[in-house]
């Protein structure tokens, strides 16, 4: 397993990504190359299923990285076949910090009319309540994974054809979910009605591609055809893609976080380069939170496209302030306690000559729980730095996210216990100003900002109000934000 990343506590993290690709020759390298570009949506295993008419089912589960696990030609002979799917995982729900093998997506199910696989990116809300119910009418589960609910649920279904017992299945899921799945000749793909996490479709030559982003389109060559939409279930097999809406139509409130930092910058959301949206990011901040400074610098890499746009609307000139060291951090070989306690400082380095004496002003994508921020803040000041000032691209994050991405507990959220003056004396800066909420909505392209009445997108990591209830957490005593605060 790669070791532990030096942001690893001080950043929300998306857990998974899914890939499915069907009417290719060789499909497990394509899909191998489609998750090595959603590695960024989870780096601690991965694992994929492929049909092959002679051979049946192929399945490979790995902990580590994509390009360290499915590009040897021994193992890829193992997975033949022209159908596909794949999941890279971080961890969501299952036995976190000890994941087993056994956790690994994609799930696999054998059913009277024939094998099914499936691969889940998002979480399940009421996992715990269907898994109990599971249990007790005698499903025997293989993981500690929420995902696998659905494959007993289908096992459960009496419909007729593997599409209907997953299109049923997912009928009784209740929370977020991009969902790829295969039979031995179809590829299935779903979106949860309020289209929570992403799910796109391509083209490569006769073949089709699922993917949750359209970076994993780009690198083979595949064209982006269109989002899956929310609450939309495509079944493609060689006649082509057929299409449904198996649950009762909502308003889509996608993730807005996507937006800010969990999507790859040259991906497309909502027919919006995620690139440009964070440039705006940045415009919006200078508007709203201007400070008298020399130099503007990102919090690599994730605050660069964001610190372009507080530069180009502020006037204030760019700078590489802190530079990344592309070899360090997640690829560091078993770092010996006193390198892991240097933090951060494996993976940044301040660029003296650039910041000594001038007022600085750093853009970063989110405060979390403030370590980094704070270690960052020393390393500038230590360079010589007049004066930092924090710009965050996102709001503050003060409530967890219970629908796909890691999130410390409530109450290590930096913003869930202090106001924002109190966060800036905490990190010991001379300023720290976060996004508004409309201003992110304006960046993401709804001139009017958010609408308090109906949101246009997910927020609940920011406003607390969560667009489905999160019903397990409930049970375990999270407690809502009441409905007048
Ligand atoms: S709570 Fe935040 S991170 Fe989670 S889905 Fe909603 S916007 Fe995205």
């Amino acid at each position: 397993m790669p070791p532990a990343h030096p942001f690893d506590d001080d950043k929300l993290k998306e857990e998974c990504g899914v890939f499915g690709v069907v009417g290719v020759d060789n499909a497990a390298s394509i899909v191998a190359l489609g998750l090595h570009a959603l590695q960024h949506r989870g780096q601690e295993a991965g694992g994929i299923v492929t049909h092959d008419f002679g051979q049946g089912f192929s399945s490979a589960r790995r902990f580590g990285y994509v390009r360290d696990n499915f590009t040897d030609a021994e193992t890829m002979a193992t997975l033949p076949g022209p159908i596909g799917i794949g999941h890279v995982r971080y961890s969501t729900s299952g036995s976190k910090g000890a994941t087993q093998i056994r956790d690994v997506q994609p799930f696999f199910g054998e059913f009277s009319m024939g094998g099914a696989a499936i691969a889940h990116n998002g979480n399940i809300t009421n996992a715990v309540a269907l898994r109990r119910e599971l249990v007790g009418r005698g499903s025997i589960f293989q993981s500690s994974s929420d995902s696998e609910c659905i494959i007993h649920l289908m096992a459960r279904s009496m419909g007729q054809s593997i599409p209907d017992r997953m299109e049923e299945a997912l009928r009784k899921v209740e929370g977020a979910f991009s969902v790829v799945a295969m039979t031995r000749t179809k590829l299935m793909g779903c979106r949860d009605p309020l289209g929570v996490r992403p799910l796109v479709l391509g083209k490569l030559g006769d073949g089709w591609v699922l993917a949750s982003e359209t970076c994993a389109l780009d690198i083979i060559n595949a064209t982006f055809i269109r989002e899956i939409e929310p609450g939309e279930m495509v079944v493609i097999n060689a006649d082509g893609v057929q299409s449904h809406f198996p649950f009762r139509r909502a308003s889509p409130r996608f993730c807005i976080f996507e937006h800010v930092y969990f999507s790859r910058p040259d991906s497309i959301l909502g027919g919006r380069s995620v690139y440009e949206t964070r440039e705006n990011i940045g415009r919006e901040l200078a508007k709203e939170s201007p400070v008298e400074a020399d130099l503007v610098c990102p919090v690599p890499d994730s605050g660069t496209p964001a610190a372009i746009g507080y530069s180009l609307q502020s006037g204030i000139p760019y700078a590489m302030g802190i530079i990344r060291n592309q070899y360090m951090g997640r690829t560091f070989i078993e770092p010996t306690e006193s390198i892991r306690n240097m933090g951060v400082r494996l993976k940044l380095n301040v660029n003296r000559a650039l910041v000594k004496g001038k007022r600085i002003i750093l853009v970063d994508d989110s405060v979390v729980r403030g370590t980094t921020s704070r270690k960052i803040k020393d390393m500038v000041l230590e360079a010589g730095a007049a004066e930092v000032h924090f710009r965050i691209a996102s709001p503050p994050t003060a409530w967890p996210c219970f629908y796909g991405v890691d999130t410390p507990q409530r109450e290590k959220l930096l913003a869930a216990t202090m106001s924002e003056d109190e966060m800036r004396d905490h990190l010991g800066i001379d300023s720290l100003k976060f996004i508004s909420l409309d201003g992110l909505y304006r960046a993401v392209g709804e001139a009017q900002g958010r609408n308090p009445k109906a949101p246009q997108y997910c927020d609940a990591c920011f406003s607390g109000e969560y667009p489905i209830k999160p019903a397990d957490m409930m049970d375990r005593g999270f407690e809502m934000k009441p409905a007048a605060e």
